[in-house]
């Protein structure tokens, strides 16, 4: 099985150089747009796993809950940084795992609607606690107003960067950044395995409502 963390020397400028440089890049949008960023290729016939444990994690990637699980992992990245640095996954079937600068900013959202989840800009002290959607006097406020989150897909990170002229506490945190990175790749695919050893997939049938059009007689 493939290890992605790799120790750095921190007292070295050129440990910390080559490893930046040499580290695996993937594009942050699309190949014409030109902006890259550290990445992994996580695709599952890329981790030196046997063919059966293989074919087993496609078909849990078709899961739900392992897709949950796997994204409250990059969220948990997202949070460890403020949001200022994120990973998301990336590439045509999604399966590069990409480092993005990203935010958060104050959404401006006051309360909400206990009952049917609207949210609304003003506070229930401003504009009492019916809500505007279901019409129910069940709006409260936030204790902690929600954040907006987001990423600058087009923003790449060190894209041509030769790190010359940084100080050796930049460099230094960088590598760390990266070797976070690193062990979040480590951290996702041990999970996958761990799902692999303890659960099998089956298929299951379920039906979906649909609606159509028919004639009622009128009495
Ligand atoms: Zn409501």
């Amino acid at each position: 099985m493939k290890k992605f963390f790799t120790p750095v020397d921190l007292r070295s400028r050129a440990a910390m150089m080559s490893f930046l440089t040499g580290h695996f890049r993937y594009w942050t949008m699309n190949p014409w747009n030109q902006s890259s960023s550290y990445a992994y290729n996580l695709k599952v016939d890329h981790l030196g796993l046997s063919a059966d444990l293989v074919d087993k994690l496609l078909d849990m990637l078709e899961t739900d809950v392992f897709q949950a699980a796997m994204q409250s992992l990059r969220e948990q990245f997202g949070e460890d940084h403020n949001h200022s640095w994120q990973v998301g996954m990336n590439g045509r079937s999604g399966g590069y795992l990409v480092l993005y600068q990203g935010y958060a900013k104050p959404s401006g959202y006051k309360s909400y609607c206990c009952l049917c989840g609207q949210r609304n800009y003003k506070s229930t002290e401003e504009s009492g606690n019916v809500c505007g959607r279901c019409g129910k006097p069940t709006r409260i406020d936030y204790d902690t107003p929600p954040l907006q989150i987001g990423v600058y897909p087009g923003r790449g990170t060190d894209d041509g960067e030769d790190f010359e002229d940084w100080s050796m506490n930049r460099l230094r945190d960088r590598v760390r950044l990266v070797q976070e990175l690193d062990r979040l790749a480590d951290a996702m695919v041990a999970t996958a395995l761990d799902y692999a050893r303890n659960y099998s997939v089956e298929d299951e049938e379920y039906l979906v409502p649909r609606t159509r059009k028919i004639l009622v007689a009128t009495a």
